[in-house]
């Protein structure tokens, strides 16, 4: 059985697999010996929440259909923080309730008897962004993903720098608001708190229902809930509470990335997860960037959208396995 680099040569493997473990939804894609994506399978994580190993054999029986005969392959695994990279462990993410601690890499060892790697999901999707999106040719960079929750990771002199204990670049929960509302970290007042699609949704629906009137309690009526996409929606209808819900995270945003680009001073700052796909946003924060920053070269660094979009941590799961040997 093939346990790490030290026992496996790269040269032996024919392709890869890679696998994105997400909250909503994991991705597993079959990659050439050059990492080009040439199949991919996406399977909801909701429908096997009952438990990991659940989700874990539905995966595998994916790999099952990716796999080629007669050749060998790599498996490469992203998941959701926090993680023991070394030892493969996903340790009680709270993107995966009621995880807990699970030894993911040995399954998938024990399955397919090969190597197998695991990384941070946001420090997969930093490393995709690196070799092969919008990052590509900057040795220093950082990646935030603004989504449902807020995460990063950085690429210090074209690696991925994981910290103590692998918990660095935890950007959601750098502390913006001193007292602000409870994150799902146990701390007050993150970025994540303040900033995320979980936090304009939230504050959407408190602001519907006190008013009990205008578009947002409407939607809030016909559908039992309100997305942050709603509040896009509705703002650029010209609805003044959700203009001003946006423009409090927008601008808690701009706070926490210019704080990153003042503590790393990195050459490119790239932007995935879903509530960039408002492009103002991006615009916005640089913006916000190039007035607040004054001892980075603020002219010079690059604030950019991701180009993988989705599939970036699935990219990085099986680049970070190439680049592991
Ligand atoms: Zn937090």
């Amino acid at each position: 059985m093939i346990y790490n680099t030290a026992m496996a040569d790269i040269a032996q493997f024919d392709y890869y697999i890679g696998i994105d473990i997400g909250g909503t939804r994991t991705r597993v894609g079959r990659f050439s010996k050059d990492c080009k994506l040439e199949e991919k399978e996406v399977i909801e994580t909701i429908r096997y929440k009952k438990s990991p190993e659940f989700l874990l054999e539905e995966i595998a029986k994916k790999i099952l259909g990716l796999k080629k005969p007669n050749s060998e392959f790599a498996i490469g695994i992203s998941a959701p923080g926090p993680c023991d990279t070394k030892l493969g462990i996903v340790k009680n993410p709270p993107n995966l309730p009621g995880w807990g601690e699970v030894r993911v890499s040995e399954f998938f060892k024990n399955k397919f008897d090969t190597y197998v790697s695991l990384e941070n999901d946001a420090n997969a999707a930093a490393f995709a962004e690196y070799k092969i999106g919008s990052g590509k040719g900057y040795k220093n960079m950082v990646y935030f993903t603004l989504s449902t929750g807020i995460g990063g990771g950085i690429i210090i002199n074209g690696k991925i720098y994981r910290g103590f204990m692998d918990s660095a670049g935890e950007f959601g929960h750098q502390i913006v608001l001193p007292n602000g509302p409870k994150c799902r970290c146990g701390s007050k007042g993150c970025l994540e708190a303040v900033s995320s699609g979980y936090a304009i949704s939230r504050d959407a629906i408190s602001k519907a229902l006190v008013r009990k009137s205008g578009i947002l309690y409407e939607i809030y009526k016909k559908n039992g809930t309100i997305n942050a996409s709603d509040v896009f929606l509705a703002s650029s209808q010209g609805d003044d509470i959700s203009w001003k819900i946006l423009n409090k995270a927008i601008t808690y945003m701009g706070i926490g990335i210019s704080n990153v680009i003042t503590v790393l001073s990195p050459e490119c700052v790239v932007l995935g997860g879903g509530l960039t796909n408002q492009d103002y946003i991006i615009e916005e924060i640089r913006n916000f960037a190039a007035t607040h920053v004054k001892m980075a070269p603020i002219n010079k660094i690059k604030i950019v959208k991701s180009s993988l979009g989705d599939d970036s941590s699935l990219y990085g799961s099986v680049l970070n396995t190439v680049d592991s040997f």
